[in-house]
């Protein structure tokens, strides 16, 4: 059932379940679902409203310290679905690899292998509508370009992600049934967490607190509680937990809020001779078994060995041009009229071409304004200094901001740059690449610091990361925190690294483990 915490009568209430659940988006409307399945009563708590609303936006606000974090804000959505209402629907696993220790940059394996997570990996695609085939070598043959297209050259390796119907986006949408139906599953929206009353004798969370714009409050008793409420959220109540114990539960280990990561991207090339209409034909999504695919280069593991460097990956990106009006006037109606009937003409000058390229071709159309461009992410190199931290001033309700200091590192920018590289040689050896060249923007030899022009890419993570003993990690192998074993965290906050895979089949994935873990009422060591 869906419950709104400013539609109750009265101003506090008390409930109970046996699962509480922080947070509404991929990672704990899947693990709500997961534990209402196996016959637990679960409680989801959602500091947003049904739909998206900039009512909620402002209890994201962050202080930004080094490095400037533009998607702190955007790039995190408060609302039933949380971010999947406007993500991009890429889904990929990491790879093997992503999870073995590399010494050559510092790094720690993963507690967890790919292998103990894998097989979460087809409900979740079941739940987006995508087939289950590979991720790696098994679709190629349907690829347009699987004759001139190496699998792997270069240092660089083709890999397959796949995207749900766009109907399918918004996880909420999907588990409508489970939000709205299910006797075991209630939802509260409008329900911000900001307080934790804790058993200090055995360590464990007794309760936990929330409350909305109009000053109601909520009460929620459980015997575990999984925090699952994106990185920077949930490394800040976990900060807020800490703080309400005399010694701290995790500060004597200086481990929570450090080693804050995130891909760092930039545009590096564009396709030229794009008014050719069969350019668009190999570069694009395209549709195989009912599911659109997207071309993924992605560093192999030998040449990050030989080069002693992070991995990263290459995509080739539609980007529509500026058109004037974003210059003509600063007023949002007008831009807005203007936008609008841009936007009606060339749905109707392009539907027929549309309807042909999506039905016959099983490709999507682009027109004439849109550009094929060459993306890069690089995963950082996490460092013990990048760091999220409570701040001294308050949001609207009252609960203490994020202070945020996110470095980029010489060790970044020696992996943007040879991916760069990379993608050259690759690009240039294809045949293809006479009749499709690209215009690399960034020139090795002129451009100084990759970093600095470098964004973040709304795949925050890392900074209550996971690890085998309290003294390198805050949550064990089990995703339960090392110093509250009743309390689990369910995020790319646990990430020890983020390999060359976008975060949210991980998240997911991270997720049906940690309902596990508490439906078999597992503690792993
Ligand atoms: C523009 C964009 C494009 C993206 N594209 C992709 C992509 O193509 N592929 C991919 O894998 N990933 C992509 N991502 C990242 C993806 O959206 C996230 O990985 C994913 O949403 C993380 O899921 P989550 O459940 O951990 O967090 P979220 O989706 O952020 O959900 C967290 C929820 O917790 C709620 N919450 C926060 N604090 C509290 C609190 N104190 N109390 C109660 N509730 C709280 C929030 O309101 C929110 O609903 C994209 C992100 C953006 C912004």
């Amino acid at each position: 059932m869906l419950y709104d915490l400013s539609g109750t009568p009265g101003s506090h209430q008390s409930i109970e379940a046996s699962v509480c659940v922080i947070g509404a988006g991929p990672a704990g409307l899947l693990a709500a679902k997961k534990l209402s399945d196996a016959g637990k009563p679960v409680i989801v708590l959602e500091s947003g409203g049904v739909k998206p609303n900039s009512h909620f936006k402002s209890l994201n606000n962050i202080n930004i310290q080094a490095a400037t974090y533009k998607r702190a804000i955007d790039g995190r959505v408060r609302s039933l679905g949380g971010t999947s209402t406007v993500w991009g629907g890429c889904l990929l696993p990491l790879a093997e690899h992503d999870f073995e220790k590399r010494d050559y940059i510092g790094l720690e394996a993963w507690p967890i292998t790919k292998n103990d997570i894998a097989h979460y990996q087809a409900d979740i695609e079941k739940i987006f509508g995508v087939d289950s085939t590979s991720y790696e070598d098994g679709i190629f043959s349907s690829h347009r370009l699987s004759e001139n297209l190496p699998r792997s050259a270069y240092g660089l390796k083709t890999r397959w992600p796949k995207f749900p119907t766009f109907k399918n986006y918004n996880v909420a949408d999907i588990l409508k049934d489970d939000i709205y139906k299910s006797r075991k599953l209630d939802v509260w929206t409008s329900a911000t967490v900001h307080d934790f009353d804790i058993n200090v004798m055995n360590g464990r969370v007794v309760s936990v607190s929330a409350k909305n714009f109009n000053g109601k409050t909520l009460t929620v008793f459980a015997e575990n509680f999984i925090i699952a409420c994106g990185t920077l959220e949930a490394t800040r109540l976990l900060l807020l937990l800490d703080r309400k114990v005399d010694q701290g539960f995790f500060s004597k280990y200086n481990i929570l809020g450090h080693y804050f990561h995130d891909h760092l991207k930039i545009v590096v090339g564009r396709l030229c001779n794009r008014e050719t209409p069969a350019s668009q034909y190999p570069f694009m999504p395209f549709v195989v078994n009912k599911t659109r695919r997207g071309l993924h280069f992605e560093t192999s593991f030998e040449m990050q060995k030989r080069l002693q460097i992070g991995s990263g990956y290459l995509t080739m990106t539609r980007r529509v041009f500026d058109t004037p009006l974003s210059d003509n006037s600063n007023d949002l109606v007008y831009k807005r009229f203007i936008g609008f009937k841009t936007e009606t003409r060339n749905c109707i000058e392009n539907l027929t071409p549309k309807l042909y390229w999506n039905h016959i071709i099983n490709n999507k159309f682009m027109n004439k304004h849109s550009d094929i461009v060459v993306e890069m992410r690089v995963e950082q190199v996490p460092t013990f200094s990048s760091t999220v931290s409570l701040s001294e001033s308050k949001d609207a309700l009252g609960i203490p901001e994020l202070q945020l200091h996110w470095l980029r590192t010489s060790e970044d920018e020696k992996t943007m740059r040879a991916v760069i590289q990379m993608g050259k040689e690759y690009w240039d050896s294809m045949s293809f690449s006479r009749a499709w060249p690209i215009k690399w923007f960034l020139d090795q030899n002129l451009c100084d610091d990759l970093i600095e022009i470098s964004e973040d890419t709304c795949h925050p993570a890392g900074s209550a990361r996971m690890g085998n003993s309290p003294s390198n990690s805050v949550v064990g192998r089990d995703l339960r925190c090392h110093a509250v074993q009743n309390l689990l965290v369910a995020s790319a906050a646990v990430f020890p690294t983020s390999g060359s895979a976008n975060p949210t089949m991980t998240v997911m994935q991270i997720a049906a483990l940690a309902a596990e873990n508490v439906i078999y009422n597992r503690f792993l060591k």
